[in-house]
């Protein structure tokens, strides 16, 4: 509209913006993005400090002066200098480090880096405060939800005597999602049935733990490069591990999946589940030792003893230490294979582990945030 208007009265103004949203990088969207800002300060400042004909260090210190002054050209605040710091960055590394790669990923890869990029920018760029900008981008990351709701039974109305199945015809008015963690077994599918909204089973009972599995199945896909082709064993307690049999069920879809099921008499995996691996053909093995099967694994699955599942003190205090992992038992393993924990630890992995690069239960930790983001923005059709 300006450079109509301008030629209307007999001016010509150069185009100050070309498709700047089409760039395949961030190089290219400063090309065609305020082009008048950007070729001043290729003019005025960047070429007259050398531009790149002197050394590549002097090359960076002047391509930091110009973004430096850039963004304080917008306002004298601290969000615009780390606006231009974020360019530096994204222009330096585009010349440096990772240009070339990017110019072989395909369009789509280029595109969507080349958008993200330039939108993290405007957060720095509109926020009041680079403390403002800070909580933006935490809530971007953490999906910004709001949880309503309780972790007892005993703040909630079933201490009334509310049933399952109204407390979440009452939720499913207040909220998108409902994550539902119960200790008796089937709880979630009840709800399921009374809900309006979708109900994620965050762990029945003794029964599953359906996005343990899948952070599970993250770690193993991320860090094993697959699925497919492994020796996995479980140990601790198989019986009420409830992550245990939603891995198992998970795993058999797989190739090639053998199990180790490690666990004494008293813990063994349910009926339900060895049933099922007899059906569809799964190898599998009952042992005790976790010693003498070490050498076999791809995987290990370590859990602790549910305490709070056990009848009596005594048992649980009996069972409780029948398996440690440490380092010497790790010494029989093989180097690539890896340890996973679903969390919390008691005595079953002694900490020495902790700096074994096997031991991948606390990277575990972090699959499982990504899983769950992923889980809720597929829920939501986001
Ligand atoms: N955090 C897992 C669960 O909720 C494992 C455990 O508690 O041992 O089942």
């Amino acid at each position: 509209m300006a450079i109509g208007l301008g030629r209307m009265f007999g001016f010509h103004f150069l185009e100050n913006f070309n498709y700047p949203y089409v760039s395949q990088s961030v190089t290219e969207f400063w090309r065609r993005w305020h082009i008048s800002l950007s070729s001043w300060f290729r003019d005025y400042v960047y070429i007259p400090l050398g531009g790149s004909r002197r050394s590549p260090a002097r090359n960076i210190l002047n391509l930091a002066a110009v973004w430096l002054l850039t963004g304080l050209w917008h306002g004298a605040a601290w969000t615009f200098v780390l606006w231009g710091a974020w360019f530096f960055l994204l222009l330096a590394g585009e010349k440096l480090l990772w240009g070339r790669g990017l110019a072989r990923l395909p369009r789509v890869f280029r595109h969507g880096y080349t958008l993200l990029a330039v939108m993290i920018s405007w957060v720095l760029f509109r926020s009041p405060s680079a403390a403002y900008a800070g909580a933006y981008f935490q809530a971007m990351l953490g999906l910004g939800g709001r949880v309503l709701g309780f972790s007892d039974s005993s703040s909630s109305s079933a201490k009334k005597g509310e049933s399952v199945a109204d407390t979440i015809a009452v939720a499913s008015a207040y909220a998108d999602i409902i994550a539902m963690r119960h200790p008796k077994e089937g709880a979630p599918m009840v709800a399921m049935e009374h809900s309006q909204i979708p109900v994620i089973n965050a762990g029945d009972g003794g029964h599953q733990h359906p996005t343990q599995t899948l952070t599970d199945l993250l770690t193993i896909r991320s860090l094993k490069g697959s699925l497919s082709g492994f020796t996995v064993g479980l140990c601790g307690d198989l019986k009420f591990g409830r992550t245990v049999h939603s891995l198992i069920h998970a795993l058999v879809r797989y190739e090639d999946i053998r199990f180790l099921f490690i666990s004494p008499e008293e813990l063994k995996v349910p009926d339900y589940i060895t049933e099922m691996l007899k059906t569809r053909e799964i190898s599998y093995e009952e042992v005790t030792s976790l010693e003498d099967v070490m050498p076999r694994l791809d995987l290990l699955y370590m859990t602790r003893v549910q305490k709070e599942r056990f009848f009596n003190e005594e048992d649980y205090v009996r069972l409780k230490d029948f398996y440690i992992l440490d380092k010497a038992k790790m010494k029989l393993a093989k180097p690539d294979m890896l340890v996973l924990h679903p969390l919390p630890r008691v005595n079953e992995i002694s900490v020495e582990v902790d700096d074994d690069p096997r031991a991948a239960y606390f990277k575990q930790v972090q699959y499982g945030v990504y899983v769950r983001m992923a889980l809720i923005l597929t829920l939501l059709e986001i």
